[in-house]
């Protein structure tokens, strides 16, 4: 299997991005990524202010991803997340969901062990990991986006559903697609209240396919049961719309609906949930079973 190492690293997501890997659909590879400090916070008195700012949040690539062409949908399988034995979490004052009540920087080591993420003595937490930021290149005019910033492309979505088992469907801007990924999370909470997840180093092994001529406004992820429109903006609620509506446009068009039709539907079916509350953009997807729609149909009628 092709490994991609996670030397070579961008900080940003831009239409101009420059090949440093090339996969071809149908192969399976594996990346491995950075914690989104670059593994800077080995102890617990490494707290956040000592830190090299500008090398947080790196993403391994970009990934030239062969025959994926401007106007396509890539779709990522994520068939296996392989995360270290040890990760960091940590509070930042003037960040996360509560930023006025931190009044000091706490960082935190936590092992992993038989599965199950060891925050104290008595509180052992399930792991379940995810990825934090996975994207392509951004639209000419969406410009450079950081890594720490999601919107149309992907990026920092921090979404726990972004996990092994799951495929992600990402609108492709250039030709190559030029995916990249980092930030992996052991575990996560709907929200990433304090700021971080279990931050940890780790492999993800991803297949590709590439859909062609279709037209998505927001990535949309796939999990056993649902299909999620995954949007993101400064504003929760205005996130909360923007995947709302994509969630509309796929039901009008994939079940020959009226607005009003699909809007009711929505209403019925869609369970609208917080991804993070905490990046420059905040990500709020819109969820309805495989049950109503699935991700064949969507596609062929999109
Ligand atoms: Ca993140
Ligand atoms: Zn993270």
């Amino acid at each position: 299997m092709k490994v991609i190492k996670g030397c070579d690293v961008v900080y940003g997501f831009s239409f101009d991005m420059e090949e440093k890997y090339r996969v071809s659909p149908g192969e399976e590879f594996l990346v491995e990524t950075n914690d989104c400090f670059y593994q800077q916070i080995q102890n617990e008195d490494e707290l956040i202010e000592n830190l090299d700012h500008g090398a947080f949040n790196p993403a391994t690539g970009p990934i030239y991803v062969e025959g994926a062409r401007a106007g396509d949908v890539l779709k990522v399988k994520i068939k296996k997340i392989e995360v270290d034995s040890k990760g960091c979490s940590l509070t930042i004052p003037d960040a996360g969901f509560l930023p006025d009540r931190v009044s000091q920087a706490l960082t935190k080591i936590i092992e992993i062990k038989d599965d199950f993420a060891i925050f104290s003595d008595d509180i052992k937490i399930p792991i379940r990991p995810m990825i934090g930021v996975i994207g392509v290149a951004t639209r000419k005019e969406d410009g450079l986006i950081a890594t720490d910033t999601p919107f149309r492309h992907g990026g920092n979505m921090d979404t726990t559903d972004i996990t092994q088992g799951t495929t992600l469907y990402l609108p492709v801007a250039v030709d190559g697609a030029m995916l990249a990924l980092g930030d992996l999370h052991a575990v996560m909470g709907d929200g990433e209240v304090c700021v971080t997840g279990l931050e940890i180093p780790g492999k993800v092994t991803l297949e590709i396919e590439i859909i062609k001529n279709k037209k998505i406004a927001w990535p949309i992820l796939e999990s056993k049961d649902s299909i999620q429109v995954i949007a993101s903006d400064p504003n929760l609620e205005k996130a909360s719309r923007l995947a709302l509506l994509e969630m509309i446009r796929i039901l009008e068009k994939s079940k020959s609906l009226s607005f009003e039709e699909a809007y009711i539907l929505s209403s019925l079916a869609v369970d609208m949930k917080i991804s993070q509350l905490v990046n420059p953009n905040k990500t709020a997807r819109a969820a309805i079973s495989k049950d109503i729609i699935d991700t064949k149909t969507l596609f062929e009628k999109l």
